[in-house]
């Protein structure tokens, strides 16, 4: 019997992508940090939605309510950021056992709403249902203008590639849980140097810059010296380890200085869009060297 293990997460994700009806007003449904929607107008429709799993994602002894809250909806902040736009509407459904306290439900809520407020996202709804375990998932909407929204596809060769920030280590530096999403760069690149493709890494550098240069059909080159580590994390951990949320883009040669000089944010160039279709890094020892476009797998 063929099982979700075999097929993987995203062996699965594109065998159900081909099973399922979409409209002519998608303009792009599975495949990128958010879906996009034509409702007309000049702006499109974001759609993404994320599901927090007590035992999978957290656990209740190592993160305060009022953390799994906020959690839940900055991760779907920031695959909105990716696409370059504003998160507006939000719908939160929450799964748990019947003894669970008051006290925990305020909590995630009181999570969610801090950064609700903090983003002028306002929640219209959800649903509610006994389970043994805690499982919250937040469907968020957003809107970008249809001249600027970012996909994953669009690196071209000879493109800078950058990030947002530090890699690595996400879990024990509890980054994880505060990480304030990339809405405000991912605004102000758009403004300065159109980004020819964007996403948000949350299954590590390697694996989500795979995503970049498969639907891009390039290459990249990535220079480990440059790649910026957050305290304590190794290379490994920041290629193929999860939950960054920083933000993966790639501007065209001519916007690279603007970016290399803004002293607005802090932007970090990590390497070069080439031709191909693999990931290739120049260690710090002079080797050239392939590396697995691997990311965190949930399967
Ligand atoms: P992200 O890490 O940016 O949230 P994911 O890796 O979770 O993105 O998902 C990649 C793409 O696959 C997205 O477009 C997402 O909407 C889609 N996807 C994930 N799970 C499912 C599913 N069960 N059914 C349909 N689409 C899915
Ligand atoms: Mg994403």
């Amino acid at each position: 019997m063929e099982t979700l293990h075999d097929l993987g997460e995203f062996g699965f994700i594109e065998r159900f992508a081909k099973q399922i009806h979409i409209g002519r007003d998608v303009v792009k449904g599975i495949g990128d940090d958010t879906a996009v929607i034509d409702v007309g107008g000049k702006d499109y429709l974001l759609l993404t939605t994320d599901m927090l799993v007590e035992g999978t994602h957290f656990l209740r002894t190592m993160m305060s309510p009022q953390e799994i809250g906020r959690k839940a909806l900055a991760c779907s902040i920031s695959d909105i950021a990716a696409m370059g736009g504003d998160p507006t509407y939000a719908v939160v459904s929450l799964g748990a056992p019947s003894n669970i306290s008051a006290q925990l439900i305020e909590g995630i809520g009181e999570g969610i709403n801090i950064l609700a407020k903090e983003f002028g996202i306002s929640v219209v709804g959800g649903d509610t249902v006994q389970n043994s375990r805690i499982i919250i998932n937040v469907a968020l909407l957003g809107k970008v203008r249809k001249d600027e929204v970012v996909y994953r596809k669009g690196a071209k060769r000879g493109d800078i590639i950058f990030v947002t920030g530090a890699l690595g280590d996400s879990f024990k530096s509890r980054k994880h849980l505060y990480f304030k999403p990339c809405v405000a760069q991912a605004h102000f690149l758009i403004r300065h140097a159109q980004p020819t493709a964007m996403m948000d890494i949350s299954d590590g550098l390697a694996g989500d810059l795979g995503h970049i240069l498969r639907q891009s059909k390039v290459g990249a080159l990535l220079k480990e010296a440059k790649i910026p580590l957050a305290k304590g994390a190794t290379l490994q951990q920041a290629l193929h380890d999860g939950e960054d949320f920083e933000l993966l883009f790639t501007v065209r040669p001519a916007d690279a200085d603007t970016i290399r000089r803004t002293k607005r944010f802090r932007f970090y160039e990590i390497g070069t869009i080439v031709s191909g279709n693999s990931l290739m890094m120049l260690f710090k020892n002079g080797q050239k060297r392939k590396v697995e476009m691997t990311g965190f797998e949930h399967f």
